[in-house]
């Protein structure tokens, strides 16, 4: 093996979810949003000044940060954007985890955190689901140098209320406690509520789901100053314009018409509920969902059939190969009509 070989930064990447480029499948494997961006998106993208895109963007992305900040009630100092909540949680990691001791997160969870953890080189450990997919507060109790919950957790869909994230808090006063939130929206009360009581608290959110903009990669980090400051510090030593010029503008522009989507949430939690209940009449096991997809397994076929059968009918949902949960699918809410030919799809296995 040659020198610059031997000196790679080897790892074993993440997978994303795929993404065809024929347009006529039913795509539930990714759980993007079925609904099109707020109208006042639509307007400000179709009224954009193209000649600016000769300019820098801002690098403090600022009118969506200020937008940000009015939405969730916190000051614009306590927020930092990114390229996605992807970019937000790998800055995060690369800022904050830095100790002898190893992180923390479950298991089964969001698969991007072992990957940044090994680009890294953060030591981590992964306590166990228990037998119903819950997240045991107890096994992050102990000594670490960070801990990561996504909650809703995904790919399980579970939702855990603040007094669960609290309980963790209170036992860990010396780390970074991270709570990824990009489902929130589709479950209950946020982990936000806690901010003012623990200054070791990270919510980061994205607009990839509940805000139709998976396409424009808009994702933030909510916290205290002095940690919105030391992530700062990292990203303007790495790449300080990471929000392109329409991110900022259309990302401010959904953060500013939140009421349309409290609707289209309205409408997706609807969908889901009788998603499930279709899929339990036809031989489905759905784990209780807060997110905009569920995680459902069948009674007796075996979920890496049932995948590839969809994927050959045009409809792709999503399958992990992973220990414990490979006869699960995860499949997100489209449209009611979506859901309807996944339904009539799935009945020859009723
Ligand atoms: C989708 C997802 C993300 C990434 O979202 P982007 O903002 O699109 O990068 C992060 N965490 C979880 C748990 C997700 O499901």
């Amino acid at each position: 093996m040659r020198k610059w070989e031997k000196n790679i930064r080897t790892v074993e990447p993440y997978v994303p979810g795929e993404q065809p480029q024929n347009t006529d499948v039913i795509k539930l494997n990714t759980n993007e949003n079925p609904y099109p961006p707020a109208p006042e998106v639509v307007r400000a993208s179709a009224e954009m000044n193209t000649d600016r895109l000769r300019l820098y963007p801002d690098p403090a992305a600022s009118v969506l940060i200020d937008a940000l900040a009015a939405l969730h009630g916190v000051k614009s100092t306590q927020i930092f954007p990114g390229v996605g909540s992807d970019d937000v949680l790998s800055m995060i990691f690369l800022t904050f985890f830095n100790s002898d001791s190893p992180i923390l997160f479950p298991d089964i969870t969001y698969s991007f955190y072992s990957v940044w953890a090994d680009v890294y080189r953060i030591p981590y450990e992964t306590p166990a689901l228990d037998g119903n997919f819950m997240i045991n507060a107890e096994d992050y109790y102990k000594d670490n140098g960070g801990v990561v919950i996504a909650n809703p957790n995904a790919p399980t869909s579970i939702y855990r209320e603040p007094e669960f994230i609290r309980d963790i808090l209170d036992h860990n006063r010396e780390s970074i406690v991270v709570v990824d939130e990009a489902y929130i929206d589709f479950a209950g009360r946020s982990a936000l509520e806690l901010l003012d009581d623990y200054d070791n608290l990270i919510v980061v959110r994205t607009f990839s789901k509940s805000r139709s903009m998976a396409g424009l990669r808009i994702g933030y980090a909510i916290a205290g100053e002095r940690i919105i400051k030391a992530l700062n510090d990292v990203k303007y030593s790495v790449n300080s314009y990471t929000l392109n010029m329409p991110s900022i503008e259309l990302g401010t522009a959904a953060a500013k018409n939140n009421d349309y989507y409290s609707r289209i949430t309205q409408k997706i939690i609807a969908t889901r509920e009788r998603t499930v209940k279709e899929l339990s009449k036809l031989g489905f096991e759905c784990l209780p969902s807060g997110a905009n997809f569920v995680f459902a397994k069948h009674t007796s076929m075996a979920g890496e059939v049932i995948f590839k059968e969809l994927k050959e009918a045009g409809i792709f949902v999503r399958h992990f190969n992973a220990p414990r949960i490979n006869d699960y699918l995860r499949i997100s809410v489209g449209t009611d009509e979506q859901m309807d030919r996944l339904f009539d799809f799935l009945r020859k296995y009723a």
